[in-house]
């Protein structure tokens, strides 16, 4: 879609001209965000559904564009990956989870695990192994509290030498994570190759559990519990993700899910702001 902005005929579109001029502008506002470090992170807690407690976080990336205001990841991040910047961008973010969550430790709080999402290009195009155990050296935050949430699309591709990949971060002590589990176009065969850890439940299969009348609705809850049950066979932990009520909580708990994410329990938070969470019961 990018060339049709070059065709003689659509330079004469006003309206491809307005969105053309509109991504131009703001790649290049993503340019200098990259140059000028303009990002921040975002916290979404994970809590344990036996103990209550804290188990983890996800770091989610934050873009202030200075006019647009607040970009959301899903606009700017395939920008970034088109532009070949996403490899910049999800090093700095490794970086700064990794430190700020050592800094939670040099507090005293009780330690939780931090995840960093990884695109699949950012994958296949850096030495992750490398540019993880940087990011550890250099925070001095313990392996086992860093995880890395990649989508299915990462496992497609090259699959030996991906395996070959996970198998070094696992040795490094380093999680590994599947995110929206279940959305991807994979055929199930990867799972027995990868060396991973958990799986994360994708938000619309959770949203899919009860209809709108708040019944059970049969195949959204069966297909639920039937991803739990794959990763329990597998020895992998469960964990679901964009958790909005108490019933789908309950649900989850009363299915053996390990952990759940969403706004019933915290929306995304500053670093500052997530130190109120810790060490507390945090379900409803
Ligand atoms: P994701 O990895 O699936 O992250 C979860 C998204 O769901 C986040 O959106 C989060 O704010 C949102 N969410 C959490 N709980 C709820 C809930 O209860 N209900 C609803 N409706 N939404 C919930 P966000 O922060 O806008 O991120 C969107 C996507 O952008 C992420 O999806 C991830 O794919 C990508 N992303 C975010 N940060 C990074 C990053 O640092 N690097 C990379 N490569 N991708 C990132
Ligand atoms: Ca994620
Ligand atoms: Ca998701
Ligand atoms: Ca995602």
């Amino acid at each position: 879609a990018k060339d049709l902005g070059r065709n003689g005929f659509q330079l004469y579109s006003p309206t491809m001209n307005a969105r053309s001029f509109e991504r131009l502008a703001m790649e290049a506002a993503l340019r200098h965000a990259v140059r000028r470090n303009e990002f921040r992170l975002a916290y979404q807690v994970k809590v344990d559904l036996v103990s209550g407690r804290m188990s983890g976080v996800e770091a989610l990336v934050r873009w202030h564009h200075p006019e647009a205001g607040l970009v959301p990841p899903a606009e700017f991040i395939p920008l970034a990956e088109s532009m070949g910047v996403i490899s910049d961008i999800g090093e700095w973010v490794l970086r700064e989870a990794c430190r700020q969550c050592q800094q939670w430790r040099d507090l005293g709080l009780p330690p939780v695990r931090v995840a960093v999402n990884v695109s699949a290009l950012q994958f296949h195009e850096t030495d992750i192994p490398a540019v993880v155990g940087r990011a550890l050296r250099d925070s001095g935050l313990p392996p086992h509290l860093l995880e890395l949430e990649l989508t299915e699309s990462v496992l497609m591709q090259r699959v030996d030498e991906v395996a070959g990949v996970l198998r070094d971060l696992r040795a490094m002590g380093v999680r590994i994570s599947i995110d929206d589990f279940g959305t991807g176009y994979s055929s199930l065969s990867y799972l027995k190759r990868m060396p991973i850890d958990a799986l994360k439940i994708d938000r619309s299969f959770v949203n899919d559990i009860f209809s709108d009348d708040g019944q059970v609705a049969e195949e959204g809850a069966s297909i639920v519990s039937t991803i739990i049950t794959l990763a329990h066979n597998l020895r992998l932990k469960a964990i679901a993700e964009g958790v909005e009520t108490v019933a789908q909580a309950l649900f989850l708990r009363q299915r053996g899910c390990d952990e759940v994410q969403g706004f019933l329990i915290s929306r995304p938070v500053s670093g500052e702001d997530l130190i109120s969470l810790f060490d507390r019961n945090l379900l409803p």
